[in-house]
């Protein structure tokens, strides 16, 4: 919501804009020094690395427009899907076509005249869920974002942690089975090759090929390629029980990974978000149950709690605008 006349925005407020670059869509907006978001505007995301660059000086432009001199923007900050170092370059982007090794903030900066900083779209997921999600006060947690692959951050002592080189908190990317299904990033068996969306319809078209997905082969007429995770939740939700068993299985992969990275990190709190969250009631339940039996000493440590995203849809944008709060050591207003 807008402020309003009663509600003042002084030029003195660190206002600053965070972008989350989807791979279909990029929603940017400006936060006040409560992290209030003042503005929010949506681009197609372009097919071409460079194009992206121009999208976002044209929507940093527009956004400073729109806040229409209520606020002084101070720091830029993006969120994208990939592999992002330190330097704001972004390494690997299996997502975005081209986009391998482009210097996000190198090309930004001197094109908005702000300060840039960028960081992988989980990582800022995790810094909004930390703000004002179910995150608020957690000192140690693991966000887990279940798409199309899966992303993940870290965090630790309540920051996130960007490892050494900026790439820390990549579970998707785990080898989980060495002779598992080839995955999108060149290796064999990483985690998200079962517990994502994609993972999800392999697992179902692996039990339509063994004749244990009957209803929805049918429905299928046969085309497994066509096969996508929606079918399984939808077929479940109607009841289905070989699709229930499926998501089960999905369930088992989804805790096996969370219990490698909880062996890792000890967290009190897993964070699920992304798309699958929308049927966490259809394979969280089993999720939880599984992750006890599968996590080193599960009877003897503090029970995890797994618990969904709650920043919603805006949670990478507004993760994006912290990080360059944070980053640029603009502080909130007392
Ligand atoms: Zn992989």
């Amino acid at each position: 919501m807008l402020p309003t006349a009663d509600q003042p925005v002084t030029s003195d407020t660190p206002a600053v804009i965070g972008i989350d670059i989807g791979g279909t869509k990029t929603l940017g907006l400006v936060i006040g020094g409560d992290a209030e978001i003042l503005v929010e505007q949506r681009r197609p995301t372009p097919h071409s690395a460079m194009a992206v660059v121009d999208m976002l000086a044209d929507l940093v432009s527009d956004l400073i427009a729109a806040a229409d001199g209520r606020v002084e923007v101070r720091a830029v900050g993006v969120g994208v899907a990939g592999l992002v170092d330190l330097h704001g370059r972004l390494r690997r982007a299996p997502n975005l076509v081209g986009a391998d090794e482009l210097a996000v903030r190198d090309l930004l900066e001197p094109r908005v005249g702000l300060p840039v900083f960028v960081d992988n779209d989980a990582n800022c997921a995790a810094r909004a869920e930390l703000e004002s999600g179910v995150a608020v006060g957690v000192q140690h947690a693991v966000l887990i974002t279940l798409g199309t692959g899966i992303g993940g951050a870290l965090i630790t002592g309540g920051s996130v942690i960007r490892g050494a080189a900026g790439m820390a908190g990549e579970p998707g990317h785990m080898l989980v089975d060495p002779n598992g299904p080839l995955c999108v990033c060149g290796l064999r068996g990483c985690w998200e090759r079962y517990a994502s969306g994609a993972g999800l319809a392999y697992l179902g078209r692996e039990a339509a090929a063994a004749g244990a997905l009957s209803a929805v082969g049918s429905e299928l007429r046969g085309d497994l390629d066509a096969l996508r995770g929606e079918h399984l939740t939808r077929a479940a939700r109607l009841g289905d029980p070989e699709a229930a068993a499926v998501l089960d299985t999905f369930a088992w992969w989804v805790a096996v990974g969370m219990a490698n990275c909880a062996a890792l990190s000890d967290p009190e709190m897993i964070i699920v978000g992304g798309g699958l969250v929308r049927d966490w009631d259809l394979f969280g339940p089993r999720v939880r149950a599984t992750l006890g039996e599968v996590l080193v000493a599960g009877a003897h440590r503090p029970v995890i709690k797994v618990e969904p995203a709650r920043a919603g849809e805006a949670a990478g944008a507004l993760g994006a605008a912290l990080l360059a709060r944070h980053e640029s050591g603009l502080q909130r207003p007392a």
